[in-house]
């Protein structure tokens, strides 16, 4: 059988034996990459993400699903006069047929990867995260019955909710920030039965979230001039940017790049520091100064990842230069700006993110950066919580253990293999 896809190393170009690795064998500083045998974007007969199962790297499906979805506004099109303007939502709002019940793009991720996990041998991801992606992970494992371990900061709890019960979650809620809770996932991801989820170096959570990019491409026929994003890690962007390439060797949607705008949220902006100096290395006292205290002063918290895979080859830095990439440092008061606009033109109440991604676009029309005419693909990565909290009853996911900082993480340890004998 003629395998859906290779994994090719971006740096070193070498493709891997190995297709469940996260990083390069020969140890070069690169993302590994998909590249799927398949050059036309077949759609398949599946709801949600899954209608691009071509380029996904799973065999089967996990349905049902949910995925992004393109449509237009006129009326907040009229408002910022543009005549192109598609926007693509991964979020909650029935009306236009979102239906990522935990809000945000993070289930593009997840779905694809527990997937993929299940395909390759039943291994139990652990997620280290800030809030979003370990609500996502907790819904896929209550959907899919599949056991995840997820270590979170103990602030974020109030976050992860589920919209039906998830026996199968092991939550360490850390007394600490989000570098903290990375140390700890770490530590647990070494427990037999257990792997690190990967964060951007795991392919499917890539091209899970380059869905966006291929859904707004086949809704709309081509490929956008200009595509506006909010980021914290990047990897969304990189994704898109990796499903574009794939459209372009396609052929059916045009030859030329998006260009990548994107944006962060001030006082917090080391990838917007680091580009402005065309620097592909990210040097904290320069890009990301009084960082603690800066990262207690955004609107979006999500935007704060302090270690993003900006440098590494096939990450940020090379995503921007291939598409002449522009960002945006966006001030808490354009950003809480464009969330009204949004409410009153298009009726979402947004994840203070996609309000970061909004308002980066109404700078680069202040700035003439982009023209009325281009087409622009504006990604709205979150929102339509009051929705979410209307039409279902959430569950609250309780805390297995919380752990102190300066504690052993033996007995953390051992609770996680005597849980993973159960559930693994
Ligand atoms: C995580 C997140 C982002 C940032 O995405 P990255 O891939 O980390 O850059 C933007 N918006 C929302 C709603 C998010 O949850």
């Amino acid at each position: 059988m003629i395998p859906k896809y290779r994994i090719r190393c971006v740096g070193g170009g070498e493709t891997l034996d190995d297709i469940s690795l996260l990083s390069c064998p020969q140890g070069h500083d690169s993302l590994l990459r998909t590249e799927y045998c398949s050059r036309k974007l077949h759609l398949a007969p599946h709801t949600g993400i899954y209608r691009y199962l071509a380029w996904l790297p799973v065999n089967a499906p996990l349905l049902p699903s949910g995925g992004p979805v393109t449509f237009t506004s006129s009326e907040l099109s009229r408002e910022l006069g543009l005549s192109h303007l598609s926007i693509s939502f991964s979020g909650y709002f029935p009306e236009i047929g979102a239906n990522l019940t935990t809000g945000s793009f993070k289930e593009l991720e997840a779905s694809p990867t527990m997937q993929r996990l299940k395909e390759l041998g039943n291994s139990v991801p652990v997620i280290a995260s800030a809030g979003n992606t370990g609500r996502a992970f907790a819904e896929l494992s209550a959907r899919c019955r599949r056991p995840v371990v997820i270590v979170i900061p103990e602030k974020a709890v109030h976050r992860l909710w589920t919209t039906e019960p998830a026996p199968k979650v092991f939550l360490v809620a850390v007394q600490g920030d989000y570098s903290d809770a990375i140390a700890v996932s770490n530590t647990l991801a070494t427990v037999p039965g257990c792997v690190p989820e990967g964060g951007a170096r795991n392919v499917a959570r890539r091209d899970g979230m380059g869905t966006v990019m291929l859904d707004a491409a086949v809704t709309t026929g081509r490929i956008p001039d200009h595509y506006f994003q909010a980021v914290g890690s990047g990897t969304g962007a990189i994704a898109a940017w990796e499903a574009a390439m794939r459209l372009i060797r396609d052929g059916r949607y045009g030859n030329r790049f998006p260009r990548l705008h994107l944006a962060q949220n001030l006082p917090f902006t080391p990838m917007v520091s680091a580009w402005e100096a065309r620097r592909r290395e990210i040097v904290p006292a320069d890009d990301m100064p009084d960082a603690t205290e800066n990262i207690g002063k955004v609107m979006s918290d999500v935007l704060t990842n302090r270690n993003p895979p900006y440098g590494i080859r096939g990450g940020l830095f090379d995503a921007l230069q291939e598409t002449d990439g522009r960002m945006y440092g966006v001030p808490n008061a354009a950003g809480a700006k464009a969330m009204r606009l949004v409410e009153e033109t298009v009726g979402i109440d947004l994840d203070p993110a996609a309000a970061v991604a909004t308002a980066s676009l109404v700078q680069a029309l202040e700035k003439d950066i982009i023209g009325p005419d281009d087409h622009i693909l504006l990604n709205l990565t979150g929102g339509g919580y009051k929705r979410i909290r209307e039409d279902f009853t959430l569950h609250p996911v309780p805390p297995t253990a919380t752990i102190t900082l300066d504690e052993s993480r033996d007995e953390i340890v051992r609770m996680l293999e005597e849980w993973i004998a159960h559930h693994g």
